[in-house]
């Protein structure tokens, strides 16, 4: 028996490991058996064994990348609210005139799990083709228990049928749903109770998230929905103070959750109570730009209290219609002024920890062999160029994926 199934030489490896930039290694090597990474290294070192040798040509070799904050499934899209916004409206003033992402239930509703999954593997592949190899979908367009239930059987099976990893995430509580206007205790209550039973009788979810902010639901609602998530043994986010200072990091922290999305209002007390949590930064540099924010999240104090920072698409159809993560690492450093650096660690490393996944992120013996070879001089390139497609082969669980367009 070979020792490895398969062994990648003449490559340059960006590791992500801790140590040097990028974790580089220059004259590396890879081997895989049974879909993990059976050893990397400098090549002069690789031990013998493995009948395939691939030949990487010189090119770099990443981590695949991890998109850990998406609401990819949903029904229809909202090109027409972003033309109303052009018109002058506000996120806000669409949210309160029953726009916004109660259009988006309207329609998740009203299709099929077919039409979901349709649409939804159309932005998957896009995502895929970039090296995308994990990505997190959540619900939080149903809003009842069934459409809820609905959107994550469809996450579940675009993950069992594209060669991607998909972790699913319960957002019951995103906003309220039509005929519960001013009852916001009654359907935290069925959030936490029934709807979150349902999902979890059905395994449909690996965590569960909140949407936190004055037009969504309260720390005090949140913590309802986090407490029924605890006694069912599920990690949590937050998607926190992105619009206000709602206390959201804190609260995130306090329950010792994953990770914390958006930030940009987050106060300095909270960042530093999340750096004593571990629990990571997910910026979202797609929905500050749709949105046309202006006040950046607090990167230098995250640095200063040593949170880590992933970067991730938001794809969700009414503030961050994006279906390029590789887009998202140019405007984490344009807009949010993070090195390459730290945007490549944001979706490789960082992800992974976001998502809770310790079997990835980083090219080292016994993560899955999920990586991408790029036609880049310079792993910088990654978050440099604007719109090119620089995978040059995905590799996932030690195979080579084709991709059709
Ligand atoms: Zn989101």
């Amino acid at each position: 028996m070979d020792r490895f199934d398969a062994v990648w030489v003449n490559a340059r490896l960006a590791t992500m490991t801790h140590g040097r930039p990028y974790g580089a290694i220059d004259d590396g090597a890879i081997a895989v058996k049974d879909g993990l990474i059976a050893w990397v290294g400098p090549r002069a070192a690789l031990p013998d064994g493995g009948e395939i040798q691939h030949d990487a040509g010189g090119r770099w070799i990443t981590p695949g990348l991890i998109d850990c904050h998406t609401h990819l499934v949903f029904g229809g899209d909202r090109a027409e609210e972003f033309e109303m916004r052009l018109n002058g409206a506000t996120y806000e003033e669409i949210a309160r005139a029953g726009g916004g992402i109660a259009s988006s239930v309207t329609r998740t509703r009203a299709a099929s799990e077919d039409q979901l999954y349709q649409s939804g593997a159309r932005r998957l592949k896009a995502l895929m083709s970039e090296g995308v190899t994990t990505v997190e979908i959540k619900s939080g367009y149903g809003l009842d228990i069934e459409n809820e239930a609905k959107m994550l059987r469809v996450a579940r099976r675009l993950g069992a049928t594209l060669p991607a990893t998909v972790i699913t995430t319960f957002l019951g509580a995103h906003a309220m749903p039509p005929g519960f206007e001013g009852q916001s205790s009654d359907y935290i209550a069925l959030v936490a109770g029934p709807m979150m039973d349902r999902i979890v009788a059905e395994n449909l979810a690996d965590a569960v998230d909140v949407f936190a902010e004055s037009i969504a639901f309260s720390p005090e609602e949140a913590a309802i929905v986090f407490e029924a998530a605890r006694r069912h043994g599920l990690p949590v986010k937050l998607h926190a103070d992105q619009l206000s200072d709602q206390g959201g990091a804190a609260l995130a922290a306090r329950f010792g959750a994953l990770s914390a999305e958006h930030l940009e209002y987050a106060s300095e007390a909270g960042i530093a109570a999340m750096g004593e949590a571990g629990t990571v930064a997910v910026l979202l540099p797609g929905a500050y730009y749709f949105l046309r924010d202006t006040t950046m999240p607090p990167i230098a104090a995250m640095r200063r209290h040593g949170v880590d920072i992933a970067i991730a698409s938001d794809c969700n159809p009414g503030s961050s219609p994006a279906v390029s993560l590789l887009l998202m690492l140019n405007m984490a450093c344009t807009l949010f002024r993070l090195t390459p650096e730290e945007a490549l660690s944001g979706v490789t490393r960082v992800a992974a920890k976001a998502l809770g996944l310790n079997d990835r992120g980083i090219l080292e013996t016994g993560k899955r062999a999920d990586f991408v070879l790029w036609d880049v001089s310079h792993p910088a390139e990654l978050s440099y160029w604007i719109g090119a497609k620089p995978a040059h082969r995905i590799v996932r669980g030690g195979g080579i994926l084709e991709m059709s367009p």
